[in-house]
């Protein structure tokens, strides 16, 4: 029976960095190497100041690093060294060429599998980790078997991740299930063993799922796909509840209750964001076209198609709301990352209404607790505009505070649902005693509580609510 002792993870991003920190505090027994290209990713996990933000991540770090878990950019020689090995590297949507907007990229895929084919010495289970296309596991394969030989033999396992960014530590210390794909061979099961074990060491049994590999690559895109149309679903009716009267927190309530149903993903909001859930519908709308299932390609699409409506159905009901216009209206974003918990900004629907109140000339003063601002400068850049940060302080202001964001500002807009922003941290009555009058307030995450920020004097406006009800 194959016991993994060395592991090595390819790619210390958002998943591969906590992934496998929490595998080595988990299991001393073995050495784990997470290795990247980029120096400066490498360098900011050896320091205090690890390159993303999770709760509870640095404990888990700082635990183990130097003991059996190391960061590195030396790829070869950790590769060499595993006995088994990661592949969480980026699978973004191609921005180019065939497929573009909606096939996975897989280069960097291709490239680390290529690099363990070209340097391993010994036999070695790759894992892919990464979200991929189903069937992706095929062409690794080929490149692996391509290079294999009797003494070096390739094992190839699907083990998506689950995790979700803001609750990853608790997530992988506590996960829902543990997926764990394989040929159905001799040597692909003996390699899907091995992996159970390693997870063994602190996830229950029965919740580690073992299936052959196309199905643990699909399972994935499927979860995201499901999760996604959920927040769609509750979206679409929000627009129905603010036409009608009807209050979209009462019906989440009413429809969470069924047990068929269930409570959780059901909370309207300015639309969803994030690196993989448009990223992961658009991979199965591809599929589904390539597979020439025109009808099923189409049922999926409408779930993106729904989400980029409901950011344009915000900023809508903004302007509207503000007489019409907001040209040199000041307006305070409070948050700029995809949800709380995370510096994350990727497909952050924060980026989509900030452009459009640029669009629409007004000043837009943005903060958010774990953004840097560098970090927003880069996201609401137009590709081919020189000087965009000049550019861009025309129109933005990057703040330190909510209070200094919302000063003299006609309006304040929550878009990310930072607990600092409820109404129980934040000093709303402060907040509006800086604003203009009328001052208006636009709840995007159902976060704040609308007749009491009323009292105040605030104009709410809350996604899925109608005032008038
Ligand atoms: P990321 O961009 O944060 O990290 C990927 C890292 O891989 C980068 O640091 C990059 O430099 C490195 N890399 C790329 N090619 C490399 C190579 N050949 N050798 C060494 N390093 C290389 O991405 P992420 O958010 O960690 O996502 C990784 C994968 O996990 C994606 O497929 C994603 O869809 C999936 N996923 C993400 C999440 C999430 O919440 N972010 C959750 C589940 C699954």
């Amino acid at each position: 029976m194959t016991v993994v002792k060395n592991i090595c993870c390819i790619g210390a991003g958002y998943v591969g960095g906590p992934t496998c920190a929490v595998l080595a505090y988990k299991s001393p027994d073995i050495k784990v190497t997470i290795v990247d290209l980029s120096e400066a990713r490498i360098a900011a996990w050896n320091s205090d100041n690890l390159p993303i933000y999770e709760p509870g991540l640095d404990e888990v770090v700082f635990a183990c690093r130097g003991k059996n878990l190391f960061f590195s950019t030396d790829v070869d020689a950790a590769i060499q060294e595993a006995d088994l090995i990661f592949v969480s590297v980026n699978t973004p949507t191609k921005k180019s060429g065939m497929g573009a907007g909606m096939a996975a990229d897989l280069a960097y895929v291709e490239s680390a599998t290529r690099r363990i084919a070209e340097v391993a010495k010994s036999p070695k289970i790759v894992v892919e980790k990464s979200t991929v296309p189903c069937r992706t596991a095929q062409s690794m394969r080929t490149i692996l078997e391509a290079n294999s030989t009797s003494e070096i033999h390739f094992d190839i396992l699907s083990n998506p991740e689950f995790l979700a960014e803001g609750t990853a530590i608790k997530d992988l210390l506590n996960p829902d299930r543990v997926l764990i794909g394989a040929l159905q061979t001799e040597s692909g099961i003996e390699a899907q063993n091995a992996l159970v074990d390693v997870y063994t060491h602190w996830v229950p049994k029965e919740r580690v799922i073992t299936t052959n590999l196309w199905s643990s690559e699909l399972s994935k895109l499927a979860a995201n796909a499901m999760l996604a149309q959920r927040i769609s679903s509750i979206n679409a009716l929000s627009a129905i509840c603010e036409a009608t009267g009807a209050d979209v927190d009462e019906v989440a309530f009413a429809c969470g209750k069924d047990t068929r149903l269930g409570s959780k993903f059901l909370k309207a909001s300015v639309g969803f964001g994030g690196s993989c859930f448009q990223k992961d519908i658009l991979n199965l709308v591809y599929l589904s076209t390539q597979l020439n299932l025109p009808e099923v390609a189409a049922y999926w699409q409408q779930v993106v198609i729904m989400n980029e409506y409901q950011k344009k159905r915000f900023v809508r009901n903004i302007i509207s709301t503000l007489f019409n216009t907001i040209t040199n209206k000041k307006i305070a974003v409070l948050g700029f990352a995809f949800k709380k918990d995370t510096g994350d900004t990727r497909e952050s629907a924060a980026i989509t209404l900030i452009k459009d109140f640029i669009q629409e000339n007004a000043r837009v003063a943005i903060y958010d607790p774990k953004v840097e601002a560098e970090q927003i400068y880069m996201d609401l850049s137009e590709p081919g505009v020189v000087d965009t940060q000049k550019q861009l302080e025309k129109n933005i202001q990057i703040c330190q505070s909510a209070y200094e964001a919302a000063d003299d500002a006609d309006a304040v807009v929550i878009v990310t649902e930072w607990d600092e922003f409820r109404d129980d941290q934040l000093d709303y009555e402060k907040i509006y005693a800086g604003m203009k009058k009328p001052a208006f307030l636009f709840d995007g995450r159902l976060l704040v509580n609308a007749a009491k920020l009323r009292q105040i004097g605030f104009k709410v406006s809350v996604i899925g609510k109608n005032e008038l009800a």
